[in-house]
């Protein structure tokens, strides 16, 4: 009896020995797993974005898609970085960019100089204005019947600054759908927003609607980092002239129907 104890108690400090070795073992595994994937981290390209914008960025089929989301592919592609895109508020995109929380936010962003003072931009990749969307059978025909006009507008954009600035009377909306909503349900008479997004979200009203031609500004959309990163700013740069000097930049925009003029 007393050797099959010993016989029981030997069996059970090899089991555990063996158990404790295994666990050991696997503990190793994880830490050269966990080292394996360290470098990976730093090679992800984060990127911020406002996916309410067609058709630079919007959704579908749940996922973010878009000519800056093409973009921003090619760049990580072109750096060889694995991309990770985060779709918030577009005044969260630009802090976040601006404070380092994302490496960059692409969003069809306009480059001016309140934002230069707080933001790295890189080189500007796209010519855009503000645009004037009203009622097909609106009295609007130009910016000069705007006055005394309640305009919609997207929040923390340049568009809701031109209005400002030329005291117009406005109203504020997160998204551009929401501006265009108010404007087909007749609270606001009109709505100002970037001349492309103007055009594909006026689309969607089926005649509803109509985009005036006529551009109230002219701007450009740049990729914002972090003020003070020039390191990445650079290379965002390169990889930018490399697409633009391909032609890469060009067909990504003509598969969105999106008028390019290369300087
Ligand atoms: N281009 C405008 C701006 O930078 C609008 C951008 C946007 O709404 N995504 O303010």
């Amino acid at each position: 009896m007393k050797k099959f104890l010993k016989l029981i108690a030997l069996v059970l400090t090899i089991a555990m020995a063996a158990c404790c070795f295994a666990a050991c073992s696997k503990d190793k595994s994880n830490e050269t797993e966990n080292n394996a994937e360290a470098p990976e981290a730093d090679n992800v390209l984060t990127v911020a974005t406002n996916a309410e914008f067609p058709p630079f960025e919007y959704i579908e089929n749940g996922e973010v898609v878009g000519a800056d989301v093409d973009l921003a592919n090619a760049i990580a592609e072109k750096l060889g970085m694995e991309l990770e895109i985060t779709n918030i508020d577009f005044d969260a995109a630009l802090t976040g960019a601006a404070t380092g929380k994302y490496d960059v936010a692409i969003a069809g962003i306009t480059a001016n100089d309140d934002r230069k003072k707080n933001m790295n931009f890189s080189e500007d990749y796209y010519k855009a204005s503000q645009a004037i969307i009203v009622m097909a059978d609106s009295e609007i025909a130009a910016a000069a019947d705007l006055k005394g006009k309640t305009i919609a507008c997207q929040e923390g954009t340049t568009g809701e600054q031109y209005l400002l600035d030329n005291k117009y009377e406005i109203m504020s909306f997160k998204t551009g759908a929401e501006a265009v909503s108010a404007l087909t349900s007749g609270k606001v008479q009109a709505v100002v927003i970037d001349n492309a997004v103007a055009k594909a979200l006026s689309e969607k009203q089926e005649g509803k609607t109509v985009v005036l031609d006529e551009a109230l500004t002219e701007e450009a959309y740049a990729i914002a980092l972090e003020l003070g990163n020039d390191e990445l700013t650079q290379k965002i740069n390169g990889a930018l002239k490399e697409l633009k000097d391909s032609g890469e930049l060009a067909k990504i925009f003509e598969s969105y129907e999106l008028p390019y003029d290369a300087e």
